[in-house]
């Protein structure tokens, strides 16, 4: 009799690209009623949440969320 089928687990991780520092990239988007504009991406603070103050300023609108997004890529760890 032969098996059916065959499992093999293995552990994976998650992290920034091998060799590569983590670059996140930021954005603002407003949560204003029916709003949903967004600052551009940044790599920074500064420009996003110059963008949200200005946008505050503009439409009374004062609630925010911010995405932070980073590249990330997932390994097979290493048997021992
Ligand atoms: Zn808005």
């Amino acid at each position: 009799m032969s098996p059916r089928s065959v499992l093999r687990f293995v552990e994976w991780t998650i992290g920034a690209p091998r060799g590569e520092a983590p670059q996140t990239t930021i954005v603002i988007r407003c949560l204003g009623p029916g709003c949903g504009e967004e600052s551009e991406p940044s790599t920074s603070h500064i420009t996003p949440d110059t963008w949200a103050l200005q946008h505050a300023g503009k439409t009374g609108h004062t609630e925010f969320e911010e995405v932070a997004r980073c590249r990330l890529v997932a390994t097979p760890k290493e048997p021992r």
